[in-house]
């Protein structure tokens, strides 16, 4: 399975375009030793020919633009991206949708609820079905191993298969009351398994950190990209008096106690790396102590244009 991150940043990117926190400031300058970011996005493949896309991100036009794999083959009218695969539906995760309305054959993988929040309450997602052929809504179940490609019928290993695993997540607040009630709560943010070739890949932007069902699956998995949002429980608060915590818009700190980086995750051959990461994380500036301690602690920083491959 080849993994490829186009984006990485958290909502805003890095630098955040209205921003001028030191970190953003920095990077604009040149005076940072950190990279620029888009916003989180990754593209998965087993052959190197289709695509999925886990969740669609605010900067997908760019990141599809500076692609080589995802460039339409000669005289094709068709991207190589096939399907999407949502964790949620926070805006982060699915304005990108919206750029996929040109009239191709797509599939969009989703739980229930998922589905019903951009289909029933969202009317502007409306074009996604009015393109020829419609997008395809599949659905994901909780906690049940399904395929998105399925395997051959000569080779039963082949193919790629999806877990959705709840991760006790919160729906976005732009979701109406009476919607809310009439949905499953562990539908509302989950965490993907996907296995290809017996080779595993858990992949979590948003990790609320709630419960440790989530734990095993990183240290079942040959590489977990995890939510990387903030540094600290209390970091947008120290910018801008009256924010919200990490933990309250749903994203498990690195640092501090429960963080993270001091979950105990067994012995393991996982490669662990860190996506989703907002402008105001220090482990975004090379040279900080923070990004130092994150490295020695055997974890990666994710950044646009890394690629993985499992
Ligand atoms: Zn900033």
């Amino acid at each position: 399975m080849r993994v490829k991150v186009l984006g990485s940043a958290a909502g805003g990117g890095f630098p955040q375009w209205n921003c001028a926190c030191p970190q953003c400031m920095g990077v604009r300058s040149g005076s940072l030793k950190a990279r620029a970011r888009t916003q989180t996005q990754v593209a998965i493949s087993t052959d190197g020919s289709r695509w999925f896309l886990l969740n669609a991100s605010p900067d997908l036009r760019q990141q599809i633009l500076t692609s080589a794999d995802l460039v339409p083959p000669a005289g094709s009218r068709n991207s190589p991206i096939t399907a999407v695969v949502l964790t949620s539906a926070d805006t982060d995760a699915v304005m990108g949708l919206l750029h996929l309305r040109e009239f191709q054959p797509l599939q969009i993988f989703a739980t229930i609820a998922v589905r019903r929040i951009l289909t029933e309450e969202n009317s502007l997602f409306r074009v996604l079905a009015r393109s020829n052929p419609p997008v395809k809504w599949e659905t994901l179940p909780i906690d049940r191993l399904m395929p998105i490609i399925p395997p051959s019928s000569t080779d039963k290993k082949s193919g790629l298969f999806c877990k959705a695993v709840p991760l006790n997540g919160n729906f976005p607040d732009y979701v109406s009351e009476s919607l809310r009630n009439s949905l499953a709560p562990e539908e509302a943010v989950i965490g993907l398994t996907l296995v290809s070739k017996e080779k595993k890949l858990f992949y979590a932007p948003n990790l609320p950190g709630i419960g440790d069902h989530w734990v095993r699956c990183v240290e079942e998995s040959d590489v977990a990209i995890l939510d990387g949002t903030f540094w600290k429980d209390d970091e947008l608060n120290s910018i801008q008096k009256g924010s919200k915590s990490a933990r309250q818009m749903g994203h498990l700190p690195l640092w501090g106690d429960r963080g993270l980086l001091r979950t105990a995750f067994r012995p393991s051959k996982t490669r662990r790396v860190l996506v989703h990461i907002n402008n105001t994380n220090p482990i975004l500036n090379d040279e900080s102590p923070e990004s130092r301690i994150v490295r020695d602690a055997g974890w990666e920083i994710a950044y646009d244009g890394m690629e993985l491959v499992i």
